[in-house]
Formats: structure tokens, sequence, C-alpha cells
């Protein structure tokens, strides 16, 4: 197998895994993943059971597609972030239930839980809405994406990237998760955000959090034989 046919895979594998968690119901969301100088991308219309590693497109920054099937009518966003965000190697969009129903109400998800770092910042925005596969949607995604990982899109639903297909998805579930959670605690009343300050601290230590070198002065590692 060739890299490229491991890339087509792994888009496969990941758009299967969006409908796999409940992410994105028949056609609606798409996956793509960086390959220079452009991107595979799942193609348009097609229901993700019946893909094949040929089925999956390769696009170029000027927009010229390869292959037997014609890409996603959101390519234009896949490739605008792919362009401006070198760190990201992929992108997932999906319509999951509680993020699109937040973004119908053109909310973006605030800082009500901590985990909201998890997109880079101390909110997730909601971009404004335009039609599918446009420009215009492109650039509002692009615009509400600065300085994060992820989105909202306004009566659509959600970008996620990441530097790896892994990293992409499972954003793209922390999102759901946290929209989910949101959406149960506005209908409790109303909900409190942390303030920027604990944001800010809260950005900070998950810069080093899951690592094991992170420093917290009340542990000591005392040996790896158990006492
Ligand atoms: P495609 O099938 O063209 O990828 O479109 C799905 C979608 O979610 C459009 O926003
Ligand atoms: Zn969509």
């Amino acid at each position: 197998m060739n890299a490229d046919e491991d890339l087509r895979r792994a888009v496969i594998g990941a758009c299967r895994e969006l409908a796999r968690l409940g992410l994105s119901h028949g056609t609606s969301g798409n996956v793509s993943v960086r390959r220079a100088p452009g991107f595979f991308v799942s193609p348009t219309g097609m229901a993700y059971e019946t893909l094949e590693p040929e089925d999956i497109p390769l696009v170029g920054l000027d927009g010229r597609w390869y292959g037997r099937r014609r890409p996603s009518s959101e390519w234009r966003f896949h490739r605008d972030i792919l362009a401006v965000r070198a760190e990201a190697g992929a992108i997932v969009h999906a319509h999951p239930r509680f993020a699109t129903a937040l973004a119908c109400t053109g909310r973006g998800i605030p800082a009500f839980h901590y985990m909201v770092a998890a997109a880079g910042g101390e909110d997730i925005r909601c971009a404004p809405y335009h039609i599918f596969g446009s420009q215009a949607l492109s650039d509002a995604a692009l615009a509400a994406l600065t300085d994060r990982k992820a989105c909202l899109l306004a009566h659509h639903g959600i970008i996620a990237l990441g530097g790896d297909l892994r990293a992409a998805l499972k954003l793209a579930g922390e999102v759901e998760n946290l929209a989910a959670q949101y959406c149960t605690a506005l209908a409790q009343g109303p909900v409190e955000v942390l303030g920027e300050a604990e944001m800010r601290r809260v950005l900070e230590k998950f810069r080093t959090y899951g690592s094991q070198d992170a420093s917290d002065p009340g542990l000591h590692h005392a040996g790896d034989a158990l006492p």
C-alpha cells in the first residue's frame, strides 16, 4: 500500500467514525487530510459505507482536482483553512445534534466549562450563516477559527481541525459534548461562565495536561516499585 492509499483510507475511516459516533447522519459532513501541496477530501454526496480509496479525490490549493469522484461541496473551507493554518493536518466538518441546535440560535459556546479551552481559547465562536459550499462561508469560518481549533457554523454545524485526523475527530466529539452540556445547562436557567483570567490559567495548565513531566508541588514520584 502506498502513502496516498493510506491517506485515502484514513479519510474513509474518519468519515465512518463520524457516523459511528453519531456526529453526522447520511451524507452530511466531510473530512480532509493534508497531502502537500493540496489535500484529500471526502467526495460530495456519497454514503460513507460505500466509499473505496479511489473515491477520495485529491484537490490542489488552486481548485484543480484529481480522481474519479467530485470533491466535497465544502472543499473551499478545507482548502482555505489548510492554506493558512500550517499546524492543521486534518479537518472534520459535521452536523452533530447539540452543536448544530446551538448554532441555530446563532450562539457559540462561552466558557461555561473549562473544557472549552480544548478548542484553543476562552470560547468557541459561531460563524454567521452563509450558504453551504460558498466562499462567504469559508471566509466566515476562517474568521471564527482565529486562534481556535474549532467553531460552530450558524444554521449548519461545526468545523474542527487537528494535527491529524484522530485529533480533529476527537475535538469534534469534544465540541459536541460541550454543546450538549451547555444546552442542558441553559435549560436549567442562567448559566455562569468562567472569567477571562481563569480561562487563561486553564489554557496555561492545558499546555502540560497529560504530560508525565508536568510539575505538581503536591506529587512526588517515590519509585516504580509499590511499597
Ligand atoms: P458534501 O457531501 O458535498 O461533502 O456536503 C455535505 C455537507 O455537510 C455540506 O455542508
Ligand atoms: Zn455541512
